[in-house]
This record gives structure tokens, sequence and C-alpha cells, in this order.
């Protein structure tokens, strides 16, 4: 099938990728000219694992790129919007990106039957809207559908996520509309890509094919609404409960494990830390409680999560007070400025919005994120200064924060990292490592939700913190 992928962001560019992976011919849009030029020469806008792999694949063969929307449009049977959606200052989505496209993509759709389908994420309704739109600008009645087909995957797994999704949803308002979309997935939910030799492999124990799912679209744009702010409930909810532990000393390690494994409950999004970031997250939940406001319901369980989510960064901040007592003038090295791992995006990150406050008391900061340095450079610039390893980030260093839960860092060197720190205090906002491990190796180490760990000789809450300098 011939598909027009418009936006070529996080979403739009591993959804070309992979539409392009299983068979179809892919045409990817942005207005950003950079960014089609960057793509042209080779390059990978975005850190994201095999997305290289999967570009130099079917570059030039099944996936081609263009600034140009309504050429596309005209080529192709589908077209997928998956341009951003930010939030207004009222915390609404703005839909003036989707709403451009959809004026763009009007007057190409005449003369047979075309698929506007809306891959990102929009509140109930848009896709009426879209239709009001196209219709206004020119296009006729007959000769187009508008579908919703959200997206489910994670930055930092985002293409193993789209190939081996645990569904997908389809938001269709009549058959023939239904089937066209039921045929761009069919290599999926047959099968067949699975059993092809190159395919890329899937995570431990995933189950194919995929069921797909089809529902009306304004079921399709709430089921993504919904999804979002439930994960983002199950965040807080546990932050919330390590909040509880921290004050009995209980640990909330053992009560994800006790709880995790209820399978009504799942263990899965029961990581406790310094909240939930992304591009995602923080804007979804303000648009669905702005959506649920507009037709009539006070949403404020939503109030309550996303209250929870900003009070663990002030708690953490207050956890590196308590260890350290006064923090200006101290020197801080900090793992991790991605708002979580395996993924080079910055946007809203946690760790991002936790160095502007340190910066704020006055601190120093030496940070080091394995794939999100230059994007923090861009908002922090030479407030910060990076670093090339986690070594080098420790080195005379005050305490050690962990922001991010890259693997990599559960994974150091833990007696080279104490001899780098001038003192050996860990903070630790993603409960990456073992406190009784971290104080068999001589660290004083504090973590969320659970009691603090210090070496043998001393107590964890006594002689740890240092003077400035
Ligand atoms: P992004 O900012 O990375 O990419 C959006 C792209 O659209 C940019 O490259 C931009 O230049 C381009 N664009 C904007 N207007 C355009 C136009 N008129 N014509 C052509 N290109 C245009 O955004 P993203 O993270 O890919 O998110 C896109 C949508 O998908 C959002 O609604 C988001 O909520 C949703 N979503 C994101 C994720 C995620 O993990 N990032 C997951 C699921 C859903």
């Amino acid at each position: 099938m011939r598909i027009a992928v418009v936006g070529s962001g996080y979403v739009g560019l591993v959804a070309g990728a992979c539409f392009a992976e299983l068979g179809h011919d892919v045409t990817l849009v942005d207005n950003d000219a950079a960014k089609i030029a960057a793509l042209h020469k080779g390059e990978v806008p975005i850190h994201e694992r095999f997305l290289p792999e999967l570009l130099q694949r079917h570059r030039g063969s099944r996936l081609s790129f263009s600034g140009n929307l309504r050429q596309a449009a005209l080529e192709s049977a589908v077209i997928f919007i998956a341009v951003g959606t930010p939030p207004t200052e009222e915390g609404e989505a703005d839909l003036s990106y989707v709403e451009s496209v959809a004026r763009e993509v009007a007057g190409a759709v005449n003369g047979g039957y075309k698929i506007v389908v809306e891959k990102s994420t929009v509140p109930v309704y848009t896709s009426t809207w879209v239709r009001k739109v196209m219709l206004l600008n020119g296009a006729q009645e007959s000769s187009f559908d508008v579908a919703s087909n959200p997206e489910f995957l994670r930055e930092g797994t985002a293409v193993t996520d789209f190939l081996y999704p645990d569904r997908i949803v389809v938001g269709a308002d009549n058959e023939r509309c239904a089937a066209v979309l039921r045929e761009i997935y069919r290599p999926m939910t047959d099968g067949s890509y699975y059993r092809g030799k190159n395919a890329v492999p899937g995570p431990d124990g995933v189950r194919v094919p995929p069921r797909l799912i089809v529902t009306s679209t304004k079921s399709a744009e709430l089921i993504k609404h919904a999804s979002n702010a439930f994960l983002a409930m199950k965040i807080s909810f546990i932050n919330a409960v390590a909040s509880v532990c921290e004050n009995v000393g209980a640990d909330v390690s053992q009560v994800c494990e006790g709880i995790g494994t209820d399978s009504r409950i799942g263990p899965r999004f029961l990581s406790p830390g310094v909240g939930y970031g992304g591009s995602c997250f923080p804007k979804d939940l303000m648009a669905f409680r702005a959506v649920a406001r507009e037709c009539g319901y006070d949403f404020s369980l939503l109030d309550e999560v996303i209250r929870i989510n900003e009070d663990m960064r002030q708690r953490f901040l207050r956890k590196v007070r308590n260890a350290l007592w006064t923090l200006k003038g101290k020197r801080l090295a900090v793992l991790g400025l991605s708002f979580k791992g395996g993924t080079d995006d910055v946007r809203e990150s946690p760790a991002l919005c936790l160095v502007e406050l340190l910066l704020k008391e006055g601190s120093q900061i030496v940070a080091y994120d394995p794939a999100a340095t230059e994007r923090a450079r861009e908002v922090l610039g030479d407030r910060v200064t990076f670093a090339a390893n986690p070594y080098e980030a420790a080195g005379g260093a005050d305490a050690l924060l962990v922001l991010t839960d890259w693997e990599e860092f559960a994974a150091l060197d833990l007696d080279r990292l104490r001899e780098q720190l001038r003192y050996p205090i860990v903070i630790d906002g993603r409960n990456l490592y073992n406190p009784e491990q971290m104080a068999a190796h001589g660290i004083h180490y504090y973590s969320i939700g659970r009691p603090p760990a210090a070496p043998k000789s001393q107590p964890a809450n006594a002689g740890t913190a240092p003077g400035s300098h």
C-alpha cells in the first residue's frame, strides 16, 4: 500500500520505517527542511534502537522523504498524521499542526478514496474536526474517511513496541475504512512478518500475532488518553506508597513485589522514582482533564495524579538537602538527563527539572547522559558542565545523583565510582541499586521509598553532610 506519514519525529519516523518494514511504500513528510535533508543524507535524527538498521534497509527503495505534503498525499492511499500536539497555556492539546495538515491534505484527496489517520495523540472529537476542515477546504464528502489509530510505542523501545504491540487499536466509523487499516497491519496480525528471517527480534516472551481491535473513532481517541492517564496514575500511586514507606521505615521494593505479583495489578509501571515526564504523560493528562471538563465531568483524580508527580521532585530535593545539608556551592554529579533511559528526549524531563532546581539553589552540576547531552545542552547551555562518562562526572563531587534509569548506570563499577567522589554519597532517584550492596562498597546511599544505607562503621543519617567548598 502507498502510505504517507506526515511528521517525521519520534512517532512518525518510527511508524514510517516500520510500515516500510511491513512491505508498504512509504513517504515520510516533514516541514522541517533540515530534518528531511538529514534523512536524505542517511542521518538518523533520534536515538532509537533498530531505527538506523530499518532506515538503512528501506531508504531509497520502500522509504522516501519529502517536504511536499500535497504531492505525498496525492500519491498515497492512506495519510497518517503524526505531527506534534503540544499543550497550550491552558493545558489543552494544541491542534493547530493537525489542522494545518488537514487543510493541506484536503485538496489532494479528490478523485479516488483516501483515508486520513490520526496517529498523533488527540482529544476525542478531533476526527470530526479534521473531517469538517477538509470539507471546508474542498475535499469531497465521499472521497475520504478519517480514522484514528493511536500509537502506544515508548521511546527507547519504539521500534519493537511498534512491531510487537500488545494490541493495535483502529478507530473507524465504517467497514470500508476499517478494512484498509486491517490490510496495512495484516503482515503483523496474520503472523507472516514474524516468520520472515529478517524480522526485527521481539522482546523475550512476547506473544504474536497481536490482536487488532476495531472501535469507533471516538472510542479510539479516548483509549489513548485513558491509557496514558491510567499508566501515569499507576506511577503516582506507587510514588505515594513510596512516601508512606519512607515515613514508616518500610521498603517499597518489597511492597512492589507483594502487590505487583497480583495478576490483577501486574508489576509494570510500579517503579518508584522522581516521577514521570516526557512529551506524552504530562501533556496527555492535562489534555484529558481538559476534555473531561469540557464535556461536563470533573476528573479530579487526574489533578491528584499530577500533584503527586510534581511533589516527587520537591521530595527528592529535600532528600538531597537532608543528605548534604546546604546546597549552595556544592559540586553535584548528575547521571541522566533524558526523561527516561534508552532515549535522547529531554522534553519535560524530571532530570532537567531537578537540575534547574539545584542550579537555583547555587549547586554546581557536572552531568553525564549516554545519549541526551546534545539536547540537554540546548536547554542548559554552559550553566552545567557535561562529562564524557559517569566516572568523570563523579570526579571531586560532593555527591552523585541518579536521575534517569539508564541500564548502563546499574552496571557501574561502584568502587571506581566511590574513589572518584569527594564524599561517598549517592542519592538515587530511580532505585537502580541494592542498598546493602552500596553500603558494602562504602557508599552512603539514599533512594526512593527504602531506608537509607550506610557503610558498616557509620550510621545512615549521621556525619554525611560535607561542608561547602
Ligand atoms: P515530534 O515533535 O518528535 O515530531 C513531530 C514532527 O512533526 C516534527 O518533526 C515536526 O517538524 C513535524 N511537523 C509539524 N507540523 C508539520 C506539518 N504541518 N507538516 C509536516 N510536518 C510537520 O513529536 P512526536 O514525539 O513524534 O509526537 C507526535 C505525536 O504522537 C504527538 O501527538 C504525541 O503525543 C504522539 N505520541 C508520541 C509518543 C512518543 O513517545 N513520543 C508516543 C505515542 C504518541
